[in-house]
């Protein structure tokens, strides 16, 4: 059986005293083997980075960034391979993987601009002969704990932008899809990062406390489900780290009466049920204003949901591939299961769905529910499979309401052809992400990525230059120069620049 291993300076690899197991949602059987790693484990890893961090962080940014540089020709160079191999673990169809890898991509090219982004404020003359100016110096070792559903993406928008920085990373990545953080570490180092500066943890919640508990540790960004993120950033601020934590969400599309319901259907179709509803900005609550939209969209959304493929990961022609793991499907399941009982109108059902050939992998067909309430769970909480719900609101400010009242806030989006409306929903709804006619408004890797309410903890987003502000702490110098004929004042009062 293939081990995925940890990928720590001086590892001597082996058995490790608890493993967990990656399966190939395809087929439902396992793959691999991950070790899960201990305190022990982390230990070893953060002497690596200890020794390595300080000649990473004097190597000046521009010579930092080249390394950047090469990273990106080099997993450019390797898509193909990184792409199969991400999806023979996750189960995503092989195009949507290699969004996965171009949108961490992204975040890279971004961090390939450091020089520049590090550069400091001066102001001359803050004072008569004094000048002040501030430098924006790594945290030392950071650290990225991730979720399964991006294992490239997410790891790059945390340790692109650290290790520009001038820090070291330790990166914990989800267990059940190890490999691609395992590549992407392995391909740094081809790119000429120096031995300690990117390392590769496995494991579950030992390991999380461990890094959380870690004095040498100085900031963590998490991305995961939602108790889990605000877990992590309670333990690591009681810990005196800096953290990010981004959570679940629930993301809503409104639809105005004016909208172009073909194209709206086109957008929701990929929104709800791309990558099998497993993304954090997916679209799974759609919201038509008034009756008359609902009617209409939802007979078209009938024969579009009835067109959609779902196949193996390699199916060129598949929309979508199996969910991520046979726990996963039964979730996935009882909430469709909770949604009946609930009194939510079940139009389509995609359980019981089996692929000719693959009987045993995770797949779930398309899912559409209509009159869903606010008051049921299934709205309230997070599916994260291929299931869409209609709510129906009577008029604009009652779906305004919809997603500024949820639990979660990470996205949100409207179709209309009315840009007033638009205007006033993307200026008042509480959420952190808004697409106006983009149904998946991930910002780009120079804008920053972050929800709202319990979709995230902290107050820094991901990438852009919020992520280099996370990765780094601001030093301000105030300086002079005396020449040795000024009387120097009275150094007993607070020195003011009056
Ligand atoms: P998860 O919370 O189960 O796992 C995330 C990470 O936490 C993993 O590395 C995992 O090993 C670790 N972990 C799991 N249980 C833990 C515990 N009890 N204590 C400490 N650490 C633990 O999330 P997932 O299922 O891998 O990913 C899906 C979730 O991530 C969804 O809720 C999705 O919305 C969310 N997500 C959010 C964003 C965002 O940017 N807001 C992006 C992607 C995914």
């Amino acid at each position: 059986m293939r081990v995925v291993d940890h990928v720590i300076v001086g590892n001597p690899g082996g058995a490790a005293a608890r493993s967990g197991e990656v399966f190939d949602p395809n087929t439902g059987q396992v793959q691999a083997q991950v070790p899960l790693g201990t305190e022990a484990d982390l230990e070893k890893a953060v002497a690596a980075a200890l020794a390595a961090q300080p000649g990473w962080a004097a190597t000046n940014p521009q010579r930092r960034a080249r390394v950047l540089f090469k990273f990106k020709e080099l997993v450019e160079a390797n898509m193909d391979s990184l792409a199969h191999l991400l999806s023979s673990e996750h189960g995503k169809v092989v195009a949507d993987a290699k969004g996965d890898i171009q949108r961490g991509l992204e975040v890279v090219e971004f961090a390939c601009g450091i020089p520049h982004a590090l550069k400091g404020e001066y102001t001359q003359g803050a004072g008569s002969g004094i000048d002040v100016f501030s430098m924006r110096q790594p945290i030392g070792i950071g650290a990225g704990i991730t979720p399964f559903n991006f294992p490239a993406m997410i790891p790059m928008w945390m340790f692109g932008v650290a290790i520009a920085c001038g820090n070291a990373f330790i990166l914990k990545p989800s267990e059940r899809d190890p490999s691609v953080p395992v590549r992407l570490a392995e391909l740094m180092a081809e790119a000429g990062l120096p031995a300690g500066v990117l390392q590769v943890v496995h494991g579950d919640k030992e390991m999380v406390d461990a890094i959380l508990d870690h004095p040498a540790i100085g900031a963590v960004s998490f991305v995961g489900s939602s108790d889990i993120a605000h877990y992590v950033y309670r333990r690591g601020v009681a810990a005196g780290k800096r953290v990010q934590a981004m959570g679940g969400a629930k993301n809503h599309g409104i639809v105005m009466p004016d909208a172009d319901l073909d194209q709206v259907v086109a957008d929701l179709s990929g929104a709800a049920f791309g990558s099998a509803g497993e993304r954090c900005m997916a679209l799974p609550v759609v919201v038509p204003v008034g009756d008359k939209t609902a009617d209409a969209l939802r007979a078209k959304l009938i024969p579009a949901i009835a067109a959609l493929k779902v196949g193996v990961s390699t199916d060129p022609d598949a929309h979508y591939g199996p969910v991520v793991n046979a726990a996963h499907k039964a979730r996935v399941e009882n909430w469709i299961q909770t949604g009946v009982d609930e009194g939510a109108e079940l139009v389509v059902d995609g359980r019981g769905f089996s692929l000719q050939g693959h009987e045993q992998g995770f797949f779930i067909g398309p899912s559409l529910f209509d009159r869903v309430t606010p008051q049921m769970r299934s709205y309230q909480e997070e599916i994260f499979g291929p299931v869409l719900q209609i709510v129906r609101a009577p008029d604009f400010e009652t779906a305004l309401r919809l997603p500024s009242e949820h639990q979660y806030g990470n996205g949100v989006a409207i179709f209309t052809r009315n840009g007033h409306a638009a205007r006033e929903f993307a200026s008042r709804v509480n959420v952190g992400m808004v697409g106006i006619n983009v149904p998946i408004p991930v910002p780009v890797a120079y804008h920053t990525f972050g929800g709202w309410k319990r979709s995230a903890f902290g107050d820094v987003n991901q990438h852009g230059m919020e992520g280099v502000r996370f990765w780094t702490k601001v030093k301000t110098v105030t300086q002079r120069w005396p020449d040795g004929s000024a009387d120097g004042g009275n150094a007993f009062v607070i020195p003011t620049m009056g």
